[in-house]
């Protein structure tokens, strides 16, 4: 295709795995790299190169894609990437980074000369590897390389805003995130108590299917309690627990008071230290329970 362009995507996990994999099946040229290379190598199947370093994977790519656990995974990646990056290169940053970390990042772009776009995504495994991402972008909007690599990983692309740098997609990706745990801990709770009460599980599931009460969630998420399956991570409880992490923190410095997103914190961090830290934040559940 005239309009191909060259990926490098840095962090081949869940999420960076799915969005390399729709880059390519869009046409896209795709190299990536990973940490712990393994993760990487199922990618060459797909027509993807697999770099051995940072530097090598962005070598003249046209738009690099960060997916990594945090912010700070993000700067030490993108200082080993320095002397592969090409000044006015797309930096298109998925990370889930908060806003603190969006606006260091942004710096981070103006020290490499790179176009920065603060575009956290909304959405899990299975939208991720169908492409059905929701992205929330703040950058030039009409930029053709962003929107190119927006629509191959998404179904949508929602612009927050003009200007990276003011985290305004991070702060959304936030706000959505906060409503996605209290669904997460909801069912969580409301299971354990109906295990602790003598309730059939599907009595509740019943009252409130089709109704004003119903969420898609609380099936997904309490499908995978029932069945004993929060082991299939879609979303994990460790990765959960430093957004949570990131929702008190941003709160706190903008005085509001969270108590369920500081409680959900609370149980997020009791369910790892349990030992469900990899497996998908469902196991919040466990929470509830003395192991
Ligand atoms: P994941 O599967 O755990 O992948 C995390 C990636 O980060 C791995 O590639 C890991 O490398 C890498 N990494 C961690 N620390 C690093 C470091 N210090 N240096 C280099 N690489 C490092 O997580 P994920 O679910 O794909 O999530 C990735 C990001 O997307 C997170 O910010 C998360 O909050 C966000 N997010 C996740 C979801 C979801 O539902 N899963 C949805 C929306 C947004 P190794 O393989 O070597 O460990």
């Amino acid at each position: 295709m005239s309009d191909q362009l060259h990926v490098a995507v840095l962090g081949t996990g869940i999420m960076g795995a799915a969005m390399a994999r729709n880059l390519a099946r869009a046409g896209h040229r795709v190299t990536a790299w990973n940490r712990s290379r393994d993760k990487a190598e199922p990618l060459a199947a797909d027509g993807i190169a697999v770099a051995g370093t940072p530097a090598e994977a962005v070598e003249g790519a046209d738009a690099v894609l960060t997916m990594l656990y945090d912010g700070a995974a993000v700067a030490e990646v993108i200082a080993q990437a320095a002397p592969g990056l090409a000044p006015g290169a797309r930096w298109i940053q998925s990370t889930t980074a908060g806003p603190d970390g969006a606006a260091a990042l942004a710096a981070l772009a103006d020290e490499h000369g790179l176009l920065y776009f603060d575009a956290p995504v909304l959405g899990t495994r299975a939208p991720a590897e169908a492409g059905q991402l929701t992205v929330l972008a703040s950058g030039p909007a009409d930029d053709p390389v962003a929107t190119a690599v927006f629509d191959a990983v998404g179904a949508r692309t929602v612009w927050t805003g003009a200007e990276g740098r003011d985290g305004a997609a991070s702060r959304l990706k936030l706000v959505a995130n906060s409503w996605v745990f209290v669904l997460t801990h909801g069912i969580g709770e409301v299971l354990a108590l109906a295990e602790g009460l003598g309730v059939d599980p599907k009595g509740f599931f019943d009252l409130i299917s089709g109704g004003p009460l119903d969420a898609g969630y609380a099936h997904a998420k309490g499908g995978l309690i029932l069945e004993g399956a929060t082991g299939n991570t879609s979303f994990g409880l460790d990765t959960a627990l430093k957004d949570a992490r990131l929702i008190v923190e941003a709160a706190r410095a903008s005085g509001v008071r969270l108590d369920l997103a500081e409680a959900g914190a609370e149980r997020f961090r009791r369910a790892s230290g349990q030992g469900h830290g990899d497996e998908d934040m469902a196991a919040s559940y466990f929470a509830s329970f003395e192991e």
